[in-house]
């Protein structure tokens, strides 16, 4: 359910200010914020979410793509997550 977390809410350092976990997982032109691993890893299993809720094409839209970025990796592990979760 992709609004199971949307009134969770933390303080985004890149806006200065409290906001709900609804606009981070929107904030990238209706994908998710690049930033949303580093700001919600401890809050809850957010890589097992964007599994979830994202296609490989969304996240890689959303993050970008170069090789071997940490966004690269990031996305190997939001497929493992989601190889675990399909079987
Ligand atoms: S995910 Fe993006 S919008 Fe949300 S708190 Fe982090 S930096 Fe701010």
């Amino acid at each position: 359910m992709i609004d199971q977390y949307d009134e969770q809410e933390g303080y985004c350092r890149m806006l200065g200010h409290r906001l709900p976990f609804r606009y981070c997982r929107s904030a990238n032109d209706e994908l998710p914020c690049r930033k949303i691993a580093d700001c919600w890893y401890d809050v809850f299993p957010v890589l097992e979410f964007l599994a979830a809720n994202y296609s490989e094409e969304e996240l890689k839209a959303a993050f970008g793509v170069q090789p071997r970025t940490r966004m690269a990796t990031l996305i190997e592990i939001i497929n493992r997550a989601r190889g675990q979760q399909n079987g």
